[in-house]
């Protein structure tokens, strides 16, 4: 039996696990929290799922809470003028299929759980590199799945796809009780405040049931980057309805009386969108896969991550599936990278032009003639579930007004 083992048990190695585990494989996963410590820990993510890569949950039977956990069928998009105002506000369908947000304090647990009761086997500990040159040496394969954490330092930045080098947005995350719903509950939004930032709010299932997500996207040093100063959580939770009050005041009123759901609701953090080499060589030699975030990070802004974790592990897992009784050679690996890179590529690029400061004027133009225009409206939209569908008029202005005029 062909053995497999995956540092780290966040979206990608335990949805990978499991497909691995389910086909027969033996399968190790290495990580650093037992299951109660996830589900008592620090949120970790906003981490919406949209339609195609929830499906490949579906496909491993690994989507629990679909009684529970809230739909979201539309997408809302606010885009504020020089005067506060919201010169942009229009909402569309989330076209393909709904959207859903789990807290991955709840989902991973469970799915550490169903991964041992299975056979799998989970060790709890933090893996050093000399620790993956052993796991490499009795594994037929290694992955790397470790998230933002330091292991994926392995993985070299790879210049020619990451053309960021700096943080481009500071992140404030929030997870509360008592927002107003808005009118339609079943609508996530996003607003847009040049030079500024993003906010983005829906709701989602969290461990003390349902609840709303804030997600402060600050330009790094702007106006919106302002909670350096608070250390409590209720400081940030007061920090969040006047940052609100100042940019997104239609917000603010449904925020007033806004709580957190529990003493580990909020995450802060900066980090530069990166694209790694995906291969990393051990000093014995050995050579590791990397998978997710480890090799690919990207700005939340767009929601890309956790949707690129999921595909990359039903990528992979085809990947290894079809290559029964060969050895995991390094052209393998790079291959199978490619192969995820291929539809990863366009969701790095949708996140990426998105995050000018103000946003590029060609990316103003698509959201204001959004307003008036529901094909344009809808193929921005689409672009949440598919971001290859919105090339290349997302990225080159010349393209967009194209695009604009054939849909006039
Ligand atoms: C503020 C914020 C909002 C976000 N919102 C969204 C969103 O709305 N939609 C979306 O798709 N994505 C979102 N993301 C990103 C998404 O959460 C991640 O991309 C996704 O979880 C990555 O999956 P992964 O498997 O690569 O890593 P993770 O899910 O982070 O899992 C990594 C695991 O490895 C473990 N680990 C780390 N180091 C070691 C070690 N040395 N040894 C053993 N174990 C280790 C960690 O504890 C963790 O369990 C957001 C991220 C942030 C920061």
């Amino acid at each position: 039996m062909r053995k497999i083992t995956l540092i780290g048990a966040g979206q990608s190695g335990l949805q990978l696990g499991h497909g691995l585990l389910e086909k027969g494989y033996d399968v190790t996963i290495v990580t650093d929290r037992t299951a109660q410590e996830v589900h008592d820990g620090s949120i970790m993510s906003s981490q919406v799922m949209f339609h195609p890569c929830l499906q490949t949950e579906r496909d491993l039977g690994l989507n629990f809470w679909d009684e529970e956990c809230p739909f979201m069928k539309t997408l809302s998009v606010t885009g504020v003028g020089p005067d506060g105002s919201a010169l942009i506000d229009w909402t569309c369908s989330l076209g393909d299929g709904p959207s859903q947000s789990l807290d991955q304090r709840v989902k991973f647990p469970v799915w550490m759980n169903k991964f041992e009761e299975r056979g799998g086997k989970l060790i709890i500990h933090e893996a050093t590199i000399e620790d993956a040159e052993g796991y490499a040496e009795e594994s037929d394969l290694l992955l790397v799945a470790t998230g933002k954490g330091a292991l994926g330092r392995l993985f070299q930045r790879d210049p020619s796809r990451s053309p960021f080098d700096k943080p481009q947005r500071n992140l404030l995350l929030l997870f509360v009780n008592g927002m107003i719903p808005r009118d339609d509950d079943a609508t996530g939004g996003l607003s847009v405040i040049p030079g500024v930032g993003e906010y983005l709010c829906f709701r989602a299932l969290t461990t003390t049931g349902e609840c709303a997500i804030m997600l402060f996207e600050a330009a790094m040093g702007g106006p919106m980057d302002d909670w350096k100063s608070c250390s409590t959580l209720d400081e940030h939770i007061d920090k969040a309805k006047s940052l609100l009050g100042a940019f997104l005041p239609w917000e603010a009123e449904r925020c007033k009386n806004i709580t957190p759901t529990d003493p580990n609701a909020i995450l802060r953090g900066a980090f530069p969108p990166t694209v790694k080499t995906p291969l990393a060589t051990l000093p014995s030699g050995a050579t590791s896969l990397g998978i997710g975030d480890a090799v690919v990070l990207n700005d939340p802004v767009t929601g890309r991550g956790a949707n690129g974790a999921a595909m990359a592990a039903s990528i992979y897992l085809r990947r290894i599936l079809e290559h029964t009784d060969h050895d995991f050679t390094p052209e393998w690996m790079t291959q199978t990278f490619e192969d995820f890179y291929d539809w990863a590529q366009w969701g790095v690029r949708f996140t990426n032009v998105q995050l000018g400061v103000p946003p590029a004027p060609h990316i103003i133009q698509i959201l204001m003639t959004a307003q008036e225009n529901e094909a344009v409206k809808q193929a921005f939209v689409n672009g949440f579930n598919n971001p290859e569908t919105t090339f290349p008029w997302i990225e080159d202005p010349a393209e967009t007004q194209k695009f604009i005029d054939q849909h006039s």
